[in-house]
């Protein structure tokens, strides 16, 4: 089997070791023998989405955002957005997720459209929502906990199109207010979750990469188990420490 991954944005949208998340990938996928490719999409340069399964998107302070602004308005966005309704799998991290979504209001009031390939918004606010965090996720056989980081100075709020990623148990998430962290939609999976998230949550890496595969290879795809002794005790760690 073979796995192709894009990361989009890798040199401008990487806060907090989010590219570590595209290396936890990788490596789970070559330790079981599956072929793995990492292909980057920076600034300019054109890919073809059509040859990929899973794709990347990490986070960003609003500078950075900033820059991406034309590309993500215009060609780019409309990439992404064809993807995702075609149904690839894709991990959105911070500011990454919130580029996905209608708009950024700064807390100046100005208004900035971005993709609108999902259904929410943000909107800046001046104290920053920053720490470990932990939500619940209930889509894997059983509800797990995602451990992660967050900092973000936007509030976000989901619309009726998308349903959160998880619900809060520690820190803020979406917006500190409604309990909920992320969005999902189709193949789509929007956290502020940085840290990285994926080598301290290995179900999620896991979940992501088998179903990249079974939309390339259709259904009952099994990922041989491998040695997470030191996953889990990042992860043990870091749920204990929230947990008080
Ligand atoms: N620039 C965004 C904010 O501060 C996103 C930062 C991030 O990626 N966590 O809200």
């Amino acid at each position: 089997m073979e796995l192709k991954i894009c990361h989009l944005y890798p040199d401008l949208l990487n806060l907090y070791g989010d590219r570590g998340n595209v290396v936890t990938l990788a490596r789970r996928c070559a330790a079981r023998g599956i072929d793995v490719s990492v292909t980057g999409a920076p600034l300019g340069e054109r890919v073809n989405f059509a040859d990929f399964d899973l794709f990347f998107i990490g986070g960003g302070q609003d500078a950075e955002q900033a820059v991406l602004l034309d590309e993500i308005q215009g060609w780019r966005g409309a990439e992404i957005k064809a993807a995702i309704e075609d149904g690839k799998v894709m991990l959105a991290v911070g500011g990454g997720y919130q580029l996905l979504g209608h708009s950024y209001k700064a807390p100046d009031g100005k208004e900035t459209d971005f993709i609108g390939a999902l259904d929410f918004t943000s909107v800046g606010v001046k104290e920053r929502m920053t720490g470990d965090y932990m939500f619940e996720w209930d889509e894997p056989r059983e509800a797990v906990d995602i451990v992660g980081f967050e900092n973000h100075n936007a509030r976000t709020y989901l619309g009726s199109g998308v349903r959160p990623f998880g619900k809060v148990l520690a820190g803020y998430g979406n917006n500190g207010e409604d309990g909920t962290e992320g969005a999902r939609y189709l193949g789509v999976f929007g956290t502020y979750s940085h840290g990285p998230v994926l080598p301290k949550n290995p179900v999620l890496a896991d979940f992501l990469i088998r179903l990249a595969l079974e939309r390339r290879y259709g259904g009952g795809v099994e990922l041989a188990p491998i040695d997470d002794a030191l996953e889990e005790r990042a992860h043990g760690f870091m749920a204990g420490r929230l947990r008080g």
